[in-house]
């Protein structure tokens, strides 16, 4: 779908809007719970059921693994994902020829209010993104957030070190998704060790924003805030680095939420599918991390990857044979070459090498 059809379709909902003449409002889904939405509107959040057969303001959606339709949110958000239709695993999952379509937390929505903070969900919006589990052996998949627009990959200066392999694999991940990065270097107040310093001027040579940063002090605290901004937001990292500390400086209210859907339902907030987005005081919205760890069990697949190592893109293409396995023994690999050349860093190409193992299926220890 092109943003010119998406135009027309927003027009036509319009018009459609004024010829019947109903109240709907716009919003967005914070949380879902079984036969019930969580929808934050202009008029305040409403607890929403929604239609068995919701109408879904879109044409048929790709989706993928970590998906997306490869569209970023706007001109130069993030980076330009690889296009290539159908390698989805999750494909088949949703599509709007194939019965009712699922609603999930980040979708937009028209919703018409029914007062007492309640509402029914009527369309949903065309997603940009699909962030989808695994549905098992039997295939298919949950959405567990639609519309990310942006991941904080979070980790710390020391205490723990960073692991950058685990950063790489985050960072491919969101390059095939279309979702941009900020990389998040947390306890700047502990020191920087050197080699620290040396990685992360090497990942802002890529292009990516680096924020070193202090929950504890609060330095490059605004920075960060910045770039949360009018969108959703997930934070992601392993244990230890900061990101509870850093949440409960974004989001002070944070804990004493009560969700409408918990209260509706009765059964608690972990009743609750999929991720759950916390309003940030300044506007934008906060992804919790439940769930969200399934980030890290997804592979890119092996003909995506290299396109999804930024310094790769360029050479992506011009390997020379197709079933080209980009090993140490093939040095007409362009691949090999860039490395060969230091167009890429060997920290880098050993990432690369590893997820392309794990995509491939070879057995190799994850971390
Ligand atoms: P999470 O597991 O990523 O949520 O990490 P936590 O927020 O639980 O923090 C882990 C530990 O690191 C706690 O002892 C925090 O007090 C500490 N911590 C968090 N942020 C900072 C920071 O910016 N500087 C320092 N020195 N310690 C921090
Ligand atoms: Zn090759």
């Amino acid at each position: 779908m092109t943003e010119a059809d998406g135009a027309t379709e927003l027009q036509a909902g319009a018009a459609v809007m004024a010829v019947r003449d109903r109240p709907w409002v716009e919003g967005i889904v914070v949380a879902v719970a079984q036969g019930f939405a969580e929808v934050h509107t202009a008029r305040g959040d409403l607890l929403c059921t929604y239609r068995g057969r919701l109408r879904r303001q879109t044409t048929p959606e790709r989706v993928s693994a970590v998906g997306a339709d490869a569209r970023p949110t706007k001109p130069g958000a993030g980076r330009t994902a690889p296009q290539r239709p159908g390698h989805g695993r999750a494909a088949g999952a949703e599509r709007a020829s194939e019965g009712p379509m699922r609603i999930a937390t980040g979708d937009r929505v028209l919703v018409t209010p029914l007062g007492d903070s309640r509402g029914v969900v009527e369309e949903l919006r065309p997603r940009h993104t699909t962030l989808t589990r695994s549905g098992g052996e039997a295939g298919g998949g949950h959405v567990m957030l639609a519309n990310l627009d942006h991941a904080v990959l979070m980790f710390a200066v020391r205490d723990p070190i960073p692991h950058f392999g685990m950063l790489d694999r985050y960072l491919a991940l969101c390059e095939f998704a279309g979702v941009e990065v900020t990389i998040c270097l947390n306890k700047v107040d502990l020191g920087v060790p050197a080699e620290v310093d040396a990685a992360a001027r090497a990942y802002a040579g890529l292009g990516y924003r680096v924020l070193l940063t202090s929950a504890r002090t609060g330095a490059h605290l605004a920075e960060l805030r910045a770039c949360l901004l009018s969108r959703i937001s997930l934070m992601t990292g392993p244990s230890g680095v900061g990101k509870s500390s850093l949440i409960n400086v974004l989001l002070p209210d944070a804990a004493q939420r009560v969700s409408a859907v918990s209260a509706a339902t009765g059964k608690g907030r972990h009743t609750t599918t999929g991720a759950r987005l916390l309003p940030l005081p300044d506007g934008g919205w906060l992804a919790d991390s439940a769930g969200i760890r399934e980030l890290a069990l997804w592979n890119v697949p092996a003909e995506d990857l290299a396109r999804c190592f930024v310094e790769l893109r360029p050479v992506a293409d011009d390997c020379e044979y197709e079933d080209c396995a980009h090993g140490a023994g093939e040095p007409s690999c362009a691949l090999r070459v860039a490395l060969a050349d230091g167009r890429i860093a060997p920290e880098r190409f050993a990432s690369f090498e590893r997820l392309l193992g794990e995509a491939r299926g070879e057995l190799v220890g994850r971390r």
